[in-house]
């Protein structure tokens, strides 16, 4: 139990509104919301004169001490790490992912994870199994209607690349997404075509363009946007919502623009480092260009106004960071790190740092420019993702009887980011030296300050795992 706070002076931001409000919480939830001066007494006050109340971010995709390269390294962020860098920057509310290691089951290694991260989050958590290979002949996908079962997984990643160790084949989308509809489950995939992604790879390779920034040319647009049509077209097949997680090309969110005019339940995400940064900061640079690998890859500039007018257009629904941190530290690194790749591109572990940042540099860029509304902020980094992932109403907006995630958000707080002061033990952004003039002043989660000018705690293991109905409805 937390004292009784209140919340005092803020105009309270959601996603179709915005309005001078005072906020009661009680063990940490949120019991009154007033006009302002309305509520007095009763508890600690906090006084968010001059500022926004946010409900918290959720980011639904970070990879906290995710094991990769066939399981010989592992991003550098735990789950204690990622979650103090995310409430640090608003987030109070992440969802990770659980891949099936060598010799176990997908059910071992969720119950192995949920664990782990139950141990050492800050703020609250839920979590996606990762669909195993050849799921629908091993009988795996059982396992992952009894998860959503026990566990209220529900949220299915379905990977259409890295063929020979995740990537799925069609039977197994076709049951997978199938099964995904009978539980309430939504499927979410990574889509890139596995196969084009490993011929252009090898194609590079044999004529020696292995330097860094050519992992960009192994992830052409068109596998990206075959396999996005691919999923919605099994989706429709078996009536199932699908939701495509890192949009990253323009043809990839013009085919779900399109599924959407249709009236399918087809839903997309889009992350800062491909509205933000291009090929053109990282081409032609030696190793520094690791700090950008991702898949897919941060593509040319001239790609990003489309991402930009989706996300307006309320064609892509949310903006998650795919948080993937690798150090860049030059030494031979145990686990190996960025380094591992220097000079030779399919050795590059993937992934860019993210989560503290996400929501200061989508509201410079974004809200401060005039290109999304303070409501679409708001709805893209929380109301969706909570009510897409199975969250609503218990998170992802500021109403009566909600979680107290409360953001105190100071319009007029301005910072540079710098890696020096950000929490992630990435040590380096692709942000570094960008000016934001937003940030997070108090920040709440279930009602507990775990970020304020005085005060920056960061208590393993409080973070409590979420168990979802349903997810895939927008409702
Ligand atoms: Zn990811």
């Amino acid at each position: 139990m937390t004292d009784p706070i209140v919340v005092v002076n803020g105009r309270v931001v959601t996603a179709d509104d915005e309005f001078d409000a005072d906020l009661r919480i009680v063990d940490g939830v949120i019991t009154e919301m007033s006009p302002r001066g309305g509520l007095s007494g009763g508890g600690d006050v906090i006084d968010a004169d001059g500022c926004y109340l946010l409900p918290g971010g959720i980011d639904t995709h970070t990879h906290f001490e995710n094991p990769t390269l066939m399981f010989t390294t592992a991003s550098i962020d735990d789950f204690h790490s990622g979650t103090v860098a995310a409430a640090h920057g608003g987030t109070t509310t992440i969802i990770d992912f659980v891949k099936t290691e060598p010799d176990s089951t997908i059910t071992e290694c969720f119950e192995r994870r949920r664990e782990i991260a139950a141990s050492k989050c800050v703020v609250d958590f839920a979590l996606h199994p990762v669909v195993p290979i050849a799921a629908a002949e091993t009988g795996a996908l059982a396992e992952l209607a009894d998860l959503a079962q026990r566990h209220g997984a529900m949220t299915w990643k379905f990977f259409m690349a890295y063929p020979g160790t995740l990537m799925v084949d069609d039977r197994t989308l076709i049951e997978g997404m199938r099964l995904a509809k009978q539980v309430g489950a939504m499927p979410i995939l990574h889509a890139e075509n596995g196969h084009i992604v490993h011929d252009a790879t090898t194609r590079l390779i044999e004529a020696g363009l292995t330097a860094e920034h050519h992992h960009h040319d192994a992830h052409p647009h068109v596998a990206e946007a075959e396999a996005v049509y691919r999923a919605i077209s099994i989706g429709e097949y078996v009536d199932s919502p699908v939701f495509i997680v890192h949009v990253s090309s323009a043809r990839a969110a013009e085919e779900i623009a399109r599924a959407k005019r249709q009236g399918k339940a087809v839903y997309g995400e889009t992350c800062p480092q491909y509205l933000l940064s291009a090929l053109e900061d990282y081409e032609g640079i030696g190793f520094p260009a690791a700090a950008y690998v991702c898949s897919p890859p941060i593509r040319e500039r001239a790609n990003q106004e489309a991402l930009w007018s989706a996300l307006a257009a309320g064609h892509l629904d949310t903006i998650a960071t795919d948080h993937a941190p690798f150090s860049m530290c030059e030494e031979a690194c145990f686990p190996p790190q960025k380094s591992n790749g220097k000079g030779y591109f399919p050795h590059i572990p993937n992934g860019v740092p993210g989560v503290e940042e996400r929501l200061m540099v989508m509201w410079e860029s974004g809200v401060t420019t005039g290109r999304l509304t303070r409501q679409q902020f708001v709805d893209l980094t929380a109301t969706r993702p909570a009510k897409l992932f199975g969250l609503h109403p218990q998170k992802g907006s500021l109403h009566v009887g909600a979680d107290a995630d409360v953001v105190v958000w100071d319009p007029r707080a301005p910072r540079t980011l710098s890696s020096s002061d950000l929490l992630s033990r990435a040590g380096y952004t692709i942000y570094e030296g960008t000016k934001v003039s937003a940030s997070p002043r108090f920040v709440l989660s279930r009602g507990e300050v775990l970020v304020s000018p005085a005060l920056s705690s960061s208590v393993a293991g409080r973070g409590r795992y979420l168990h979802r109905q349903r997810a895939g409805v927008l409702a």
